[in-house]
């Protein structure tokens, strides 16, 4: 008891100052979101994988009804801003069942195309796909966004839609596509977003907190990851913030376009 009342009067105030602003900080530093439910980072991605294992075989379909067909105008029209040519070389990240990549193959036949994704059941349902549309040239890669197997420059174009949302380290991401992309190459994300308009956003909070997961759980009985997917998109930064971001890792020229009141935005930059 004296040893701890003298370790007390002894001890300079600051340092037990410091020391518990360090240790609050790598607390936060640890901590990230899975929905609204607070994770250890390091759990994250793990959740994450379950989920789209989970949805594989069933995502497709799933877009479909949740959007009422909506994700496939939302999807031509960022392969529209995209405006790809035979020369471009391009990186799907979080590619999942290939829908960019297929599209993009519609737009240019010989262009080349790799899917990136951490999930192997994402990729299989794709390559099935893929066999089935007759598409035969595309690379397939298991891999993270947060830490790419490809060398710098390696393409001039990179597309993420409805992947970044899911990833734990969002710079990670964007400081990778950054990496890989070649000088006057384009960085182009599909992602959902924020609505402003009050009475459109409590119509699409009243939407997906109550019918997304009824219908995930009636089609694909899984109630739980269709909830992650209303709240993983309020946890989302919001248009303006996410631009930011993308600049802080040294693209130019950064915009963005509101999809649907919001619902979607599409984020373009470049590397120069
Ligand atoms: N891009 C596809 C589309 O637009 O339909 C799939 C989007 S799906 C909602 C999200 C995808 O992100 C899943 O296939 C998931 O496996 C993938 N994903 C999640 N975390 C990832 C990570 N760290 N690196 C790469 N892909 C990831």
């Amino acid at each position: 008891m004296n040893t701890l009342r003298r370790q007390l009067l002894t001890t300079p105030r600051r340092q037990f100052t410091t020391s518990s602003l360090i240790k609050q900080q790598q607390t936060n530093e640890e901590i990230t979101h899975f929905g609204f439910e607070d994770v250890r980072k390091a759990e994250k991605q793990g959740k994450v994988d379950e989920v789209f294992a989970s949805v594989a075989p069933k995502y497709d379909l799933m877009n479909d009804v949740m959007s009422a067909g909506v994700h496939r105008l939302w999807k031509d029209h960022f392969i529209s801003t995209l405006n790809p040519t035979s020369t471009t070389k391009l990186l799907d990240s979080a590619g999942g069942t290939g829908d960019i990549a297929f599209r993009y193959k519609n737009y240019a036949k010989h262009a080349e195309v790799t899917v990136c994704d951490i999930n192997p059941n994402m990729l299989e349902v794709g390559k099935q796909r893929a066999e089935q549309l007759n598409l035969h040239d595309l690379q397939w890669v298991c891999s993270s966004a947060e830490d790419l197997p490809f060398e710098n420059n390696s393409f001039n174009a990179y597309t993420i839609s409805f992947g970044i949302r899911n990833c734990t380290n969002i710079d990670k991401v964007l400081s990778e596509a950054y990496r890989v992309l070649s000088p006057g190459g384009r960085f182009l994300c599909l992602e959902f977003s924020h609505v402003e308009s009050a009475p459109v956003k409590t119509l699409y909070d009243w939407y997906s907190f109550n019918v997304l997961p009824v219908m995930g759980e009636v089609i694909a009985q899984d109630w739980k990851s269709y909830q992650y997917l209303a709240e993983s998109i309020r946890k989302f930064p919001t248009q303006r913030h996410f631009k930011t971001m993308i600049e802080e890792v040294g693209f130019k020229a950064v915009t963005y376009e509101n999809l649907t009141f919001g619902v979607c935005a599409i984020h373009s930059g470049f590397k120069v």
